[in-house]
């Protein structure tokens, strides 16, 4: 889940039943019971099992309704209006709080891939190698983009991606295979060689390195 509007994560909501910090929490897609939606990406949830909302709601809805549920009070962001959500369980919304730093890291995280993607298009013209291995070494990025970024790095022949790559840890074996073969096909275009003892480029037909002086 990606949050368009950060600034919420900054809002502390207090439940007015209770006093206890009410959680940041994902919204439902759909408002429980009349089909609407809430307007908003997140809802701040009173979880404190002590609150008198959810301790006394049980009784309420039992007599009300005649069905096993509760409520948890509720505001949505920008507002200190107070509102209620019927739950069926205790455990309900307790596996949607927001982490406001994950949220915060995600975003940044998926508005570089965002950019990255935009700049593939011209990124041979711009030998913009940055943009590229930006996809190639996200582990988040989808792999539709991280696929084309792969693709785009020999036609870029910058051979600096080379120790990015080496020194990068892939999740996903596929990956890091196609990188692999970009890098061969890379050293060979441009007749080079990864030394076996010190991993500097050097020449296809050295017999020495120039780095490290090994005899190859
Ligand atoms: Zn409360
Ligand atoms: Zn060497």
């Amino acid at each position: 889940m990606i949050i368009q509007n950060l600034s919420v994560l900054e809002e502390e909501h207090i439940c007015p039943d209770c006093n206890s910090k009410m959680a940041c929490c994902e919204a439902p897609p759909v408002h429980v019971g009349d089909g609407l939606g809430w307007g908003s990406e997140v809802l701040f949830i009173c979880l404190n099992d002590e609150c008198p909302t959810f301790t006394n709601g049980w009784k309420k809805v039992e007599a009300n309704y005649g069905h096993k549920a509760t409520y948890r009070s509720m505001q949505l962001p920008g507002s200190t209006e107070q509102n209620v959500m019927m739950v069926g369980s205790q455990m309900a919304f307790t596996g949607s709080i927001i982490d406001p730093e994950a949220m915060r890291e995600q975003n940044a995280r998926y508005r570089k891939e965002k950019e990255a993607i935009a700049a593939l298009d011209n990124c041979v013209e711009n030998k913009d190698i940055d943009s590229v291995m930006t996809l190639v070494l996200d582990e988040s990025a989808r792999p539709a983009g991280r696929n084309r970024a792969i693709l785009l790095l020999s036609k870029l022949n910058d051979l600096s991606c080379i120790d990015a790559i080496r020194n990068h840890t892939f999740r996903n074996t596929e990956f890091e295979q196609k990188c692999n073969m970009v890098i061969t096909k890379l050293l060979k275009d441009n007749f080079k060689k990864e030394c076996p003892y010190c991993a500097e480029l050097i020449k296809t037909q050295a017999n020495k390195c120039m780095h490290c002086k090994a005899d190859l």
